[in-house]
């Protein structure tokens, strides 16, 4: 079972990727999956509309795909970030099939973006201890302090409305461009930007 704020466990096993940030006045804002044509303007709309920058973990193929939405991202002051090629679990993907795949991730993203990145967050977040050693070197792994669970779809919209508004200067929230989480992403994202803005807190890049 997936809970909104990351089980302590997994911080303990896992001391080196990183959960949140040291600031006081900025809270991060992460959307997996992406770009996604019709999701990912959306989200990019809301952002605007409290100049909030965010950082997007996007898919390697999804990128080749819809580019165009990838410079707009870039364009609007928001960040590209590796999640793989193809979406990979780490736990089901030999290590040698998973780096290839966060390379390959990794030459799009810096393609687009026109410099190195460093960020790579691990589909479903998980990824085995080999995994990690193989890929800290290059990169800083990054999980999150707040999970939107805007992929569930029965979800309990209210609940996790209130969980995420508990979020502080620091914190890494996680929100998806994808389809399955639209539905909820649209009730979730609007109120969760107003109530975060109204606490003065900012919205800034990892
Ligand atoms: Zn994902």
């Amino acid at each position: 079972m997936i809970s909104n704020q990351t089980p302590g466990i997994l911080k303990k096993i896992y001391p080196s990727l990183t959960w949140e940030k040291e600031s006081s006045s900025e809270i991060y804002l992460t959307f997996d999956d992406g770009p996604h044509p019709e999701i990912t303007p959306w989200v990019l709309e809301q952002l605007d509309a409290y100049e909030a920058k965010a950082t997007f973990f996007c898919v390697g193929e999804c990128l080749n795909q819809f580019k165009k939405i990838a410079e707009e991202t870039i364009n609007r002051g928001h960040k590209l970030a590796n999640h793989t090629y193809h979406h990979e679990k780490g736990w089901k993907t030999s290590n040698d099939a998973y780096g290839k795949s966060v390379e390959k991730c990794n030459k799009v993203v810096n393609e687009i973006q026109k410099q190195p990145n460093k960020l790579f967050r691990p589909p479903y977040g998980r990824i085995r201890r080999n995994q990690i050693l193989q890929l800290r070197s290059n990169f800083r792994i990054i999980m999150w302090s707040h999970l939107a669970l805007d992929f569930k779809e029965k979800l309990n919209i209210s609940k996790s409305i209130r969980k995420l508004k508990a979020a502080r200067p620091g914190s890494i929230i996680v929100f998806h461009d994808n389809e399955k989480s639209f539905e909820n992403l649209r009730k979730m994202l609007p109120e969760c930007l107003a109530h975060w803005s109204s606490l003065n807190y900012k919205f800034a890049v990892l």
